[in-house]
């Protein structure tokens, strides 16, 4: 049994379809305390009133909306509605709109749980505008220190300590949280898939098994600023060079290294002129895989190298960092049972349920992505699958929730 057609997965996902389109990349631009995830903030705060769920905004920003006191062992399932710059619709938003579907289903079922049911919407998952991912859920559970979040900026130079006052939090009250994570007996998290793992295997769900070791490092590479025509070809410290180097070394590195998955997705020229020699380029390298150490030591010795020829210089900070995770193998198997058995897939991506697995048993479901792509308009789901991973996920939270 479905609910009514408005409160399918699928439509929930299509009253939201033009919060946040960006008009330049394509895709969607939905940014932590900004325009458009701000409006999808009240959107969620909405969903939670008409369905008669008790709304908080915990001391990080991430929101919560209860059925049932909130207590110990509740059962607690959400994800984001953050996005990567022009990203896709379905990562994060996929995961919120199935958590409010469920609860509709499981009323329709005649489901009351015997436990709490949380859904969580967690703030900054992708890293999108301060470059830390997970910021919510890391704050959370104090793998983060508040003192590093409140230093961080955005591109256009605010800090995260201004950003949250502006959403009406106190920088002071930022960080972990013990007793918010106390309540949460299970954690389950929807995701879109990010990879072609369900194709491939022609299943519309899986359950999550591993989250690969993953890390981002900023690379700002130092030289002179100068005039682009008054300026010979043999009398210039161009900093783009050594920068454009290793871009390819970081393919070169990340290729002979087995299993490793290594991206440099967003460079910056500063002054950045046409007609400019740039004074400083700053890189970001994202990084994956079982020995990334190695990798970011062999890229550090390939910039440095590539610095010193060109008369430059290179400064290599890291930005996050996150272990592999092998998802809790007892609610992995109990996930699965209860959908029938289902395929478990590991995945390169980082999610929210992989820094809470540090803390409580975290378990993931992933709907079949057509395209394979992620992280950029192309990334898809067909109504039928969105609505039958709301459909387990009901069918996970009954179980759990018993
Ligand atoms: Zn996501």
């Amino acid at each position: 049994m479905t609910g009514t057609p408005e409160t399918r997965a699928s439509g929930l996902l299509a009253d939201i379809a033009d919060v946040g389109r960006d008009r330049m990349r394509g895709g969607y631009s939905r940014h932590v305390f900004d325009g458009a995830e701000c409006e999808l903030r009240e959107w969620f705060a909405g969903e939670a009133r008409r369905r008669g769920l008790d709304l908080e905004q915990d001391r990080n920003g991430n929101l919560w909306a209860w059925w049932g006191d909130p207590g110990p062992d509740a059962v607690v399932t959400g994800s984001h509605l953050d996005s990567v710059p022009g990203g896709g619709a379905f990562d994060g938003p996929l995961g919120v709109v199935s958590a409010l579907s469920a609860v509709d289903i499981l009323r329709a079922r005649g489901v009351t749980p015997a436990k709490p049911l949380g859904v969580v919407v967690f703030g900054e998952e992708e890293g999108g505008r301060f470059g830390v991912p997970c910021l919510g859920s890391r704050l959370l559970t104090g793998s983060l220190p508040a003192e590093k979040a409140l230093r961080l900026r955005d591109p256009d130079g605010t800090t995260f300590a201004d950003a949250v006052r502006g959403a009406g939090l106190d920088p002071e009250r930022i960080g972990a949280d013990p007793e918010l994570v106390g309540r949460i007996g299970r954690f389950v998290e929807l995701h879109v898939e990010q990879g072609r793992g369900l194709i491939d295997l022609g299943r519309p769900v899986a359950v999550g098994s591993t989250v690969i070791a993953h890390g981002r490092w900023r690379l700002t590479f130092a030289g002179q600023g100068n005039h682009a025509g008054a300026t010979p070809m043999d009398d210039r410290r161009d900093p783009m060079l050594p920068a454009a180097e290793t871009v390819a070394a970081v393919r070169r590195i990340a290729t002979s290294a087995p299993g490793t998955r290594a991206t440099v997705g967003r460079v910056a020229a500063n002054p950045g002129g046409t007609n400019v020699i740039a004074s400083t380029v700053d890189l970001w390298l994202d990084a994956r895989g079982p020995d990334v150490p190695s990798v970011v030591r062999d890229v550090e010795a390939a910039a440095r190298a590539a610095a010193e020829a060109e008369g430059c210089t290179v400064e290599l900070r890291e930005e996050s960092w996150g272990d592999e995770v092998v998802f809790d193998p007892a609610l992995r198997d109990a996930v699965s049972a209860e959908l029938g058995g289902v395929p478990a897939l590991p995945t390169g991506a980082g999610h929210d349920a992989a820094v809470l697995s540090g803390h409580v048993p975290a378990a993931m479901l992933y709907v079949r992505n057509p395209t394979g792509v992620s992280h950029a308009p192309e990334e898809f789901a067909e109504d039928a699958d969105v609505d039958a991973g709301a459909e387990a996920l009901a069918t996970v939270l009954a179980g759990l929730s018993a």
